[in-house]
């Protein structure tokens, strides 16, 4: 896999302890909206040899002129490292890689499932949609805890004007009584599945989010009768 010496630009707070990383892209970089790259930062004090690793979807389209990735802030080792940097700060990443990518035919809608800071490869593929200005048709299903955790709503509220054909349904899962929010509430289910995608034909389903969710989700769909062929996802353990 290629790798490649970059340099961090900025952070950008975009959730409750959530951070979106803005890097420096190598000129020979190219990536498909949907893919991810590994970031690899050196141990503080120690040599290459003991380096830190994560995998992240990459949030921005092939056009922008920066790789941006982003991900919630846990008091791991990696992500104390990551916090850490600075504008200016060198790092590595290797990639692009993954192919949960758009299906080929452009005539099949694709139903995006995002579970939590899980919307990230969807921003790509999104804002990429806009971009391009192509009339493949989107729907996003996104859950989250509250309003304060959902990365990224107000540039998907924005993107529902932009995108004729992109329909976004939100629905949070623990508001408990303070937060306003006047949208669904409760799990993505079978029920509020079905009704999303209404009469659209033939999906392609992607789905991102905690493990726990990607396989409800694999479940629901079975049982919807959608086949295996037509859900694509991947294993992201760790976060
Ligand atoms: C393809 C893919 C790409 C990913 N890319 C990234 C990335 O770039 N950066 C990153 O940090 N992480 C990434 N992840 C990992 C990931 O999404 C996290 O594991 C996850 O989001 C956990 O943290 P959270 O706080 O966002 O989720 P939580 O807030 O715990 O959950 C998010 C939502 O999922 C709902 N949910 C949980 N379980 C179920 C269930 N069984 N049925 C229905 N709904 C459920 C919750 O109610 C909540 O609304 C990726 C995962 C996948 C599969």
């Amino acid at each position: 896999m290629p790798q490649y010496s970059t340099t961090m630009s900025r952070q950008e707070g975009v959730a409750r302890d959530t951070i979106a990383f803005h890097i420096e892209k190598p000129a020979a970089f190219r990536h498909q909206p949907g893919q991810a790259i590994d970031v690899v930062l050196s141990r503080a004090g120690a040599g290459d040899a003991q380096e830190l690793r994560h995998a992240f979807s990459i949030v921005s389209a092939p056009g922008e002129p920066q790789i941006v990735f982003a991900t919630r802030m846990r008091a791991s080792e990696f992500k104390r490292a990551l916090g850490a940097l600075r504008p200016g700060s060198r790092l590595t990443i290797s990639g692009p890689f993954g192919s949960m990518t758009l299906h080929p035919d452009g005539q099949r809608p694709a139903a995006l499932i995002a579970g939590g800071i899980g919307i990230t490869p969807f921003m790509s593929m999104l804002r990429w949609a806009r971009s391009e200005r192509t009339a493949r048709s989107f729907l996003l299903l996104y859950s989250n805890r509250s309003p304060q955790d959902s990365a990224f709503l107000d540039e998907l509220r924005q993107l529902e004007h932009s995108l004729p054909a992109f329909r976004l349904m939100a629905t949070m899962t623990d508001i408990g009584s303070s937060t306003a929010w006047d949208g669904p509430t409760g799990m993505i289910d079978a029920a509020m599945l079905r009704k999303a995608v209404g009469s659209r034909q033939s999906p392609i389903y992607y789905v991102a989010g905690p493990p726990s969710m990607v396989t409800a989700m694999r479940g629901v769909l079975e049982s919807l009768g959608v086949v295996s062929d037509d859900v694509r996802s991947e294993e992201f353990y760790g976060y």
